[in-house]
């Protein structure tokens, strides 16, 4: 587990919150505030509760609401769509592309309307998405971009670091991701100042001083037990990230050469992969069948993810049946992520190889 050799060194920092008595924001927020910008690249971070509060803060400091559309991939999380219906605009979904998973740029400008006003690119499993085309796609029709850099925090494009391109950035430290927290925390970024300032009053109720309302806001604070316990973990992100681009070369040679059956993910040359999740595609229909295959071996896998938004009960409009978007719906069929933790041991890898290997064999593929 990856805090047990950080043991000592948590329970150090959680001792000074405890005796410090400052429980939210304050020097310990701040702290992780100025190591995340740097790590990012950006002018400003804000510490808030989750990643999800992190997209709402976003798409509320833009002043996007009823009326307003947002275009995101379908095939992501729940909660890049979820906070544009929050706020009351429409999530407008686009397709996405098999080869990096992430959304299809094309089919994102098809969906452009007088009503768009923001585009949130997922930069989905670790690798970013083609951020060059969509700022361009961006600004050509003046549009806000907020880069969901839940999963990629620490990944690069051309150069340039998750959540350092667009209007916005936005983090998530959930356990899960490669910098997690011991319970939920975010961070938004961003490089403009007047959006900083606006999106850490709406994190307090939108109050400019105590009791004192100018924007009507919410509770988006981070707890300064969850900024201290990261400053501790943050130091080993890229060595995290290391080991699992280490396993994720190990699957890509030992699983070549099967492709009628499993279809490996790959990192475009021009990215620096964080690879938070390694998703592979199996196709025949046989993907439930993999995942049972494993678990019977003892070996966890997940599927990211099994119904794509546009297909969502909640996003379902009366009347209207939803444009298909044959990508995502296929990849929805066929993905199934694999164990990459940056602690797996080599044999713990060895096991989940021969496990698929023995799969595909016996299923005469
Ligand atoms: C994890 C995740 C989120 C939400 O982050 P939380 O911290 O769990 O609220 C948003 N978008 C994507 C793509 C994610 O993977």
């Amino acid at each position: 587990m990856q805090n047990a050799p950080l043991g000592a060194e948590l329970e150090e920092a959680f001792r000074r919150v405890l005796k410090s008595g400052q429980y939210i924001l304050g020097q310990e927020v701040e702290r992780l505030e100025a190591a995340v910008a740097s790590q990012a690249g950006v002018q400003f971070a804000i510490g808030v509760s989750s990643g999800t509060d992190a997209i709402l803060l976003a798409l509320m400091a833009l002043g996007i609401g009823p009326g307003d559309e947002v275009i995101c991939p379908s095939f992501t999380f729940f909660a890049t769509a979820g906070c544009v219906a929050r706020v009351g605009a429409t999530p407008v979904f686009c397709d996405s592309n098999a080869q990096d998973f992430n959304l299809d740029v094309e089919d994102a400008a098809r969906r452009i309307s007088p009503r768009t006003k923001a585009i949130i690119p997922v930069h989905l499993f670790g690798q970013m998405a083609e951020m060059d085309a969509v700022m361009e796609l961006a600004s050509r029709h003046n549009l806000a971009v907020i880069e969901d850099a839940a999963q990629s925090l620490g990944s690069l494009h051309r150069g340039h670091a998750a959540g350092s391109i667009g209007t916005f950035g936005t983090f998530s430290f959930y356990p899960s991701k490669n910098l997690g927290a011991i319970g939920d925390a975010g961070m938004l970024v961003t490089n403009s100042e007047p959006l900083a300032a606006t999106a850490r009053m709406l994190r307090v109720h939108g109050a400019e001083s105590k009791y004192f309302h100018k924007l009507i806001g919410g509770n988006f604070r981070i707890d300064s037990l969850q900024a201290a316990l990261l400053m501790v973990k943050l130091p080993h992100l890229a060595g995290y990230s290391r080991h699992r681009a280490e396993h994720a070369a190990r699957y890509n040679a030992e699983l070549a050469g099967m492709e009628s059956s499993i279809l490996l993910p790959s990192a475009h040359p021009y990215n620096h992969h964080i690879w938070n999740q390694y998703t592979v595609r199996i196709t025949n229909g046989r993907r439930n069948a993999l995942k049972n295959h494993l678990a019977a071996n003892g070996i966890g896998s997940e599927i990211y993810y099994p119904r794509p938004m546009h297909l969502q009960e909640c996003f379902a409009r009366p009347g209207l049946t939803p444009d298909p978007l044959p990508v995502c719906e296929k990849l929805a069929e066929e993905c199934l992520s694999i164990p990459i933790a940056a602690e797996m041991t080599r044999s713990q890898q060895d096991e989940v190889i021969s496990s698929i290997k023995g799969f595909v064999f016996s299923s005469g593929a």
